[in-house]
């Protein structure tokens, strides 16, 4: 009897926990993102793949100021953001880095900028940002959107290999890494053992491989899950991430790779390559998010890196490498 009333009380004792843990990672929800606490004072904002948001975001609070790492694709969801932000702390936003120039990421950037905040980003970034983003339309692209990426605010810092930032005594370490475009970013917090990786990692979604060296970016996975084994990795897509997400998003490049190459092998190119290696990424990737959007591009796109055809865009001339 003593033993069965102890067990209830356990039991009553870990729901409890359970919803306080649950109530203390996600403070704020919106239509859009949903906010959860991954370490002390840094959020990830983890959109919904049906809203407007487009690619997870990020901030760090530190002792003086703060930094947001990404801006999402509509500006109304980044002023959502904003006010969730300023719900939590009225210190300055200072910065915000852009993981990349991809529209989801980056459309936000003004809401933040009209805030006070300056702009950080890989050197490719700016080069690229009221351009390139200008394909994801075509010929038919509407003049206001067109007008919108070309009006996109632009980072006010660019950086080459690697940035410091400095929000007070807390430090946030901005590293380039290859792999999903060439001007990636990923965002380091030592302190909290949190990385935002931007698109360099996705979690349970197909990716976006359009601008991709996948070769370079298998390398990348490996340099993040080995220097970093024990902490939270932010995704661009998919929720909060661990370093075994890391290797399943790895495997599925690696396992991309050697499916594209085994049908070149097979002398299969165009649909019949595609439909060589569809079904079987079918059923094991199916449940993944974007698999109708992306997943016959990413088979297209990597027959084309792998026979040296692939068209991505070219890096900007660096300060004195001319
Ligand atoms: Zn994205």
């Amino acid at each position: 009897m003593t033993k069965d009333i102890w067990k209830t009380i356990t039991e009553v004792g870990m729901l409890l926990c359970f919803f306080l843990v649950c109530a203390g990672s996600t403070s704020a929800q919106s239509a859009d993102f949903s906010l959860h606490r991954i370490g002390d004072d840094v959020w990830a904002a983890i959109v919904t793949d049906a809203g407007k948001a487009g690619g997870n975001a990020g901030f760090v609070v530190g002792d003086e100021a703060i930094a947001v790492i990404d801006t999402f694709e509509d500006p109304g969801a980044a002023r959502e953001l904003l006010a969730a932000i300023r719900k939590i702390s009225t210190l300055p936003i200072r910065f915000v880095i852009n993981t990349h120039y991809h529209l989801d990421h980056v459309n936000g950037n003004d809401v933040f900028a009209n805030a006070g905040a300056m702009v950080i980003a890989h050197r490719n970034v700016r080069a690229w940002m009221r351009t390139e983003n200008l394909k994801w339309w075509g010929d038919a692209i509407k003049p206001a959107d067109k007008a919108r990426v070309q009006s996109l605010k632009l980072p006010d810092i660019i950086y080459d290999d690697r940035i410091d930032l400095y929000l007070g005594k807390r430090l946030l370490k901005v590293r380039f890494l290859p792999g999903h475009t060439g001007g990636d970013s990923v965002v380091h917090v030592p302190d909290a053992q949190v990385v935002f990786c931007g698109d360099l990692l996705w979690k349970e979604h197909i990716p976006n491989l359009m601008d991709a060296s996948t070769d370079k970016w298998v390398d990348t996975l490996d340099s993040l899950r080995n220097s970093h084994a024990q902490s939270v990795f932010v995704p661009g897509h998919g929720g909060v991430a661990n370093s075994a997400d890391i290797a399943t998003f790895k495997g599925y490049l690696v396992g991309l790779r050697a499916a594209v190459r085994d049908a070149q092998r097979d002398g299969k190119s165009g649909d019949a390559l595609v439909n060589a290696i569809l079904p079987g990424f079918k059923q094991k990737y199916g449940a993944w998010g974007f698999f109708d959007d992306f997943a016959k591009d990413n088979i297209v796109q990597t027959a084309q890196e792998l026979d040296g055809h692939k068209q991505v865009p070219q890096p900007a001339q660096a300060e004195g490498r001319q």
